[in-house]
This record gives C-alpha cells, structure tokens and sequence, in this order.
C-alpha cells in the first residue's frame, strides 16, 4: 500500500467502544478485569463517581472518587460523555479518556448503568451493549447479600434496581449469562473479535473511501441504506 492511503489504516483501526451493564453484583468487573489481563490493548475506562469508596477500592484504579461538586462542574464543562445518577450518587465517563484511547486503536470498555448505556448509544451509535446476566435471581441475591459492604436499605434498593435492570436487557445488542467467568470471558472475547469489521466499526473508513476512493459526495446516502 502506497504511503497516502496510510491514513485509511488509521481510521480502520479506531478501537472499539463496548458498553457493559448488568445488576449489581453481576460479577461485571471480574469478567472485565479477567478479560483485560488477556488483552492488554483495551482499556477499562474508569469513571467518577461521588459515592463513597468501599474499603478494597483504590481511587484511581475503580473509580475516581469524587465531590458532588466536582462531579456537578464536569457536568457543566461538558467534559462527561454520559453520566446517571445511581442509589443518590452520581456516575459518569470521561469524553476524553474513551476518544482518546478509541484514537489510538485501543477498544475501549465501559461499565456503566442502564441509563448510561442508552445515553451512550445515542451518543455513539457505533458502540455495541452487552448485558450480563446472573445465571438465576436467586443467585444474584445471595452475592450482593453476601459482599457486606453495605447498609441493607442500601442492599434492598439494589435489588430494586436489579430487577429494573434485568428488564432492559431486551434493548442490548447482546445478552451473556455469567455462569462460569471463563465461559462469560470467552464469549465477550468472540463478540468484540466478530465486531472488528461490522458495518459500524467500519462506518467511518467507508465514509472515507467513498469520498476519497470514488470521489463522490454520496456517503451519507449509501450509509444510511
Ligand atoms: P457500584 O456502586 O456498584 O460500583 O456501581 C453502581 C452502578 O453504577 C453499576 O451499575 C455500574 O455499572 C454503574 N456505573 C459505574 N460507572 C458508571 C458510569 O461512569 N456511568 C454510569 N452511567 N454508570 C456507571
């Protein structure tokens, strides 16, 4: 390939945005921590959030832990790509941690609330939305019972909020049941592969061919088909 078509390998390569939802207690940064130890090219990107850290989170590493303040100027800077609000406290994604790193090929992941994730597709309708589901209510109800950490009012609203969540599942590109995280963990890994080249990784390079390549001012037109 001649060196002025270079930039359409660029812009092949802009990395992935994967939206990841799913009830507290899901096991949702297990599967995506185990799956970042695989491939170290993605990036979890870490949000803020102003509630409270629990006492085995490292600020910087699960969240940046943040005043209402602070969170309400982000706000207002128009420096979050989406934010929602979660049990009273606020959660949010920094614009330019996650362009960024898509810029520089890297897929980049999200954990984010329901209302996130539709917010996020709304905002970038290349991003693909995977929710995790527990394999039974059951189940998911003894782990968030089980981690401890929190008052049981708070317990209470978040299997509330579970269940609330579990519902919008339909409105998800894909659906993983976490029986086992190496089985969820393979199956995320296959998704974000056989995504490498869909229609929406690749919306921007054929924009470019199209305009560049057959000079033609039809790419919105054939894109939109
Ligand atoms: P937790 O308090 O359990 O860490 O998180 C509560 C919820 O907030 C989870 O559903 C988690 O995915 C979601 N969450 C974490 N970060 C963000 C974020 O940046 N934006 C949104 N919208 N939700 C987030």
């Amino acid at each position: 390939m001649n060196t002025e078509k270079k930039y359409f390998e660029k812009i092949a390569e802009r990395g992935q945005l994967i939206v990841i939802s799913g009830p507290s207690g899901v096991g949702k940064r297990t599967v995506i921590a185990e799956y970042m130890k695989e491939h170290p090219n993605a990036m979890k990107c870490t949000s803020v959030t102003t509630r409270e850290p629990h006492p085995n989170e490292v600020d910087g590493k699960d969240y940046h832990f943040i005043s209402h303040l602070e969170f309400e100027r982000l706000i207002r800077s128009q420096q979050m790509l989406e934010y929602a609000y979660y049990n009273r406290n606020g959660y949010g994604t920094l614009r330019k941690a996650v362009e960024d790193a898509r810029e520089a090929g890297r897929n980049v992941i999200l954990s984010v609330d329901v209302t996130g994730a539709m917010k996020v597709r709304a905002l970038c309708p290349d991003a693909t939305l995977i929710f995790i589901m527990p394999p039974t209510w059951d189940e998911l109800e003894e782990r968030i019972k089980s981690r401890n950490t929190e008052h049981p009012d708070v317990i209470a609203e978040r299997l509330m909020i579970a269940q609330e969540e579990i519902l919008c599942a339909g409105q998800y590109d894909y659906i993983l049941i976490n029986d086992t995280i190496e089985n969820t963990v393979r199956r995320l890994g296959q998704i974000i592969h056989g995504n490498r080249y869909s229609k929406s990784s690749m919306k921007k390079f054929l924009e470019s061919y199209i305009e560049s390549e057959l000079h033609s001012e039809l790419a919105d037109e054939v894109l939109s088909l």
